[in-house]
């Protein structure tokens, strides 16, 4: 780990920062960028990476050709860096490449599917925090519970226990987000995995927003804590979208067939019989995205040069300032709390009262080159609970599209920010509060 890495050298890894942006009406020469819960912008490493080897790539385990021989060594090479970076179990857990969080979560629902005849008697328990990629896949697979909130937004472990309690042997598998994607709210994963173990059902973590801001664990399979399941993608850690991963035990999926079929996951058919491949190869049909593994490998070489405990301390110290700023601006809602002890990832949700979050995030972007999201951020069920939008009010949007629908305005650190760029935005903010009727 590097211990001593400054700001400027932080901010130095990343390419496109204090770069014109290329659109005519936006030209400014050092936009800022608080929108990394979206995607991040690729490290330097990984863009000289993808380079050095794009004239090199081929499919991978195709023949003796040296490109298929180093594409398939990278792209072997690729799931033990994945795996050391997330300590997930070296032996009994296998690291399969997909497009991102999305089709990971996709891929195992159906595979879970697959082991159970009346698939509305067996129960996920998500949470009322996801992503839609962690609810919308289960639904119409299970029956799906939520894990309920509290008055801040965060989950109540003491509901996941009853509901654990409730359904018993019915639960198939219980699946959270590791962080919040609208109020950067990190889960006590091992908490979450322990319980679930203790009433014999598995876990499945939900990593894009924890995997590229905190160190996580997976621990060993024998563990109680262990994270049965973990997903992420590449686009949210400093590599180009394209790429992400399923990890989880070689025996779960060895017991399946694979969602995918075709070429690369299978070792022979016949009119008779298909001979599949042995996992992970079973789960990737098709070529592969080599250019993305090398990506990922040289994003993930990075970040752990830099430490993941210095990336936390650095976000959460830029989002502790901008959070006491904008306590202090008047007219601002804010949608996260900190509190001892409960960990976060840098993110902060908030609107300015009398202003239409897209207005908001329209005038940042337009008229002070900084770059926030706004709307419900795909956390469709958070979002509203965050908002208080009561059922009434939801079916009165529902029956009157043209009104605008109500939503957050979202500001989201990556390791490259810094604190001038946080005082930048307290001053766009100032100026629109200001400014409002
Ligand atoms: N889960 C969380 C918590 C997210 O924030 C996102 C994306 O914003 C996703 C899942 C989906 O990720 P992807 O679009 O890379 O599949």
């Amino acid at each position: 780990m590097q211990q001593n890495i400054t700001q400027t050298e932080l901010r130095n890894l990343v390419v496109g920062i204090d770069t014109e942006v290329p659109i005519a009406e936006h030209k400014f020469t050092t936009a800022v960028n608080f929108d990394n819960a979206a995607s991040t912008p690729p490290f330097l490493a990984v863009m000289q990476e993808i380079n050095n080897f794009a004239p090199w790539y081929a499919s991978v385990h195709r023949g003796t050709g040296y490109k298929s021989i180093l594409s398939t060594q990278i792209f072997e090479g690729g799931r033990q860096a994945i795996k050391d970076f997330v300590k997930a179990d070296q032996e009994k857990d296998v690291v399969i490449y997909t497009k991102n969080t999305t089709e990971s979560i996709n891929m195992l629902a159906y595979l879970l599917c697959a082991d159970v005849p009346d698939h509305k008697d067996q129960v996920i328990l998500t949470t009322w925090m996801e992503h839609l990629a962690n609810d919308l896949p289960w639904r119409s697979k299970f029956t799906v519970d939520y894990v309920d909130i509290d008055n801040y937004g965060r989950l109540c472990l003491d509901d996941l226990e009853s509901k654990l309690q409730k359904y018993r042997h019915r639960v198939k598998l219980v699946t959270v987000t590791g962080a919040s994607n609208i109020t950067g709210y990190v889960n006590p994963i091992h908490e979450i995995a322990k319980l679930a173990h203790q009433y014999g059902t598995k876990v499945l973590i939900d990593g894009a927003q924890l995997v590229p801001h905190i160190a996580v664990d997976m621990k060993p399979i024998e563990s109680p804590e262990h994270i049965d399941f973990l997903v992420f993608s590449a686009h949210k850690m400093y590599a180009p979208f394209g790429i992400g991963v399923l990890i989880g035990p070689r025996e779960f999926f060895d017991r399946r067939e694979p969602v995918y079929k075709g070429g690369g996951d299978v070792k022979l058919a016949t009119h008779q019989n298909i001979f599949w491949e042995d996992p992970p190869a079973k789960d990737e049909a098709g070529s592969p995205n080599v250019i993305g593994v090398v990506a990922l490998t040289a994003a993930i070489k990075t970040l752990t040069s830099i430490g993941l405990e210095r990336i936390e301390a650095h976000e959460i110290s830029l989002a502790d300032y901008a959070l006491e700023r904008l306590k202090h601006l008047p007219d601002i809602e804010i949608y996260t709390h900190s509190q001892r002890g409960k960990r976060k990832v840098g993110i902060i949700p908030f609107n300015i009262r009398g202003v239409h979050h897209e207005l908001t995030a329209k005038i940042l972007s337009g008229e002070d080159g900084i770059a926030v999201r706004n709307g419900l951020f795909c956390a469709h069920l958070y979002a509203q609970r965050l908002l208080n939008l009561t059922p009434e009010c939801l079916d009165y949007y529902s029956n009157n599209p043209d009104i605008p629908f109500p939503g957050l305005v979202r500001a989201s650190f990556g390791l490259y920010n810094n604190f001038l760029e946080v005082d930048r935005f307290i001053m766009a903010l100032q100026k629109i509060i200001a400014n409002k009727s």
